[in-house]
């Protein structure tokens, strides 16, 4: 049943070029996991810690080959 549910999942975010990356919040130290999508190859936006709720700033690219970068910075940073 949980398998199942994970494989869909997983079919969707392939489906959309999601990518799920783990980044430290730089208020609380705690890792979050946020979602990424692959096919913008340079974004930035606030996103609510799930722990502190205080809003990170987060900049990321995507390389050519995929490779994920993600600088997660204080929102006056
Ligand atoms: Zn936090």
């Amino acid at each position: 049943m949980y398998i199942g549910v994970f494989i869909f999942l997983t079919k969707i975010t392939n489906l959309l070029n999601l990518k799920n990356q783990e980044i430290q919040c730089p208020y609380c130290g705690e890792y979050i996991t946020i979602f990424i999508d692959c096919s913008i190859e340079n974004q930035s936006y606030i996103e609510d810690c799930q722990v502190c709720c205080r809003p990170i700033n987060l900049i990321i690219s995507v390389g050519f080959d995929g490779d994920v970068q993600v600088n997660a910075m204080h929102e006056n940073e």
